[in-house]
């Protein structure tokens, strides 16, 4: 989609730190790392965020779903334990407006997500 900040990353316009990809799923390493390990991974198809999944996108979700558990295990966060979040909307602060599910970890998380 045109100036869709996650879309020029995918495309390689804009560059990034990869870490994974497939046919379907690209996954970088976070600009502002909020953790040791903060990784970002979207679908390749425009996806504008969590309101937007339906009968007929949602496929893509598993597949970034299986893309996270191989990349925190490379990433050696695996077996101390990572999160993994999106945001959609105004109230949870999304600034990008391409669905992203946030891996964090390397270290201890806060309990509260509010
Ligand atoms: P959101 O706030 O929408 O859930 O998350 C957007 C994330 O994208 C933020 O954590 C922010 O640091 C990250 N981000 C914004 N611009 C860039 C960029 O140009 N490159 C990378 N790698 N991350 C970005
Ligand atoms: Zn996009």
């Amino acid at each position: 989609m045109e100036d869709c900040l996650f879309c020029k990353i995918i495309a390689g316009e804009i560059p990034s730190t990869k870490v994974y990809e497939d046919e379907f799923v690209y996954a970088f390493k976070d600009i502002n790392p909020l953790a040791p390990v903060h990784i970002l991974v979207v679908p390749k198809n425009h996806i504008s965020g969590a309101d937007e999944i339906n009968g007929e996108n949602s496929a893509v979700v598993s597949k970034i779903f299986e893309a996270a558990a191989k990349i925190a295990k490379e990433q050696g966060i695996a077996e101390d334990g990572f999160r993994i979040v999106t945001n959609c909307g105004e109230n949870s602060c999304q600034s990008v407006k391409h669905l992203h599910f946030h891996i964090l970890g390397g270290k201890q998380l806060k309990a509260d997500m509010g």
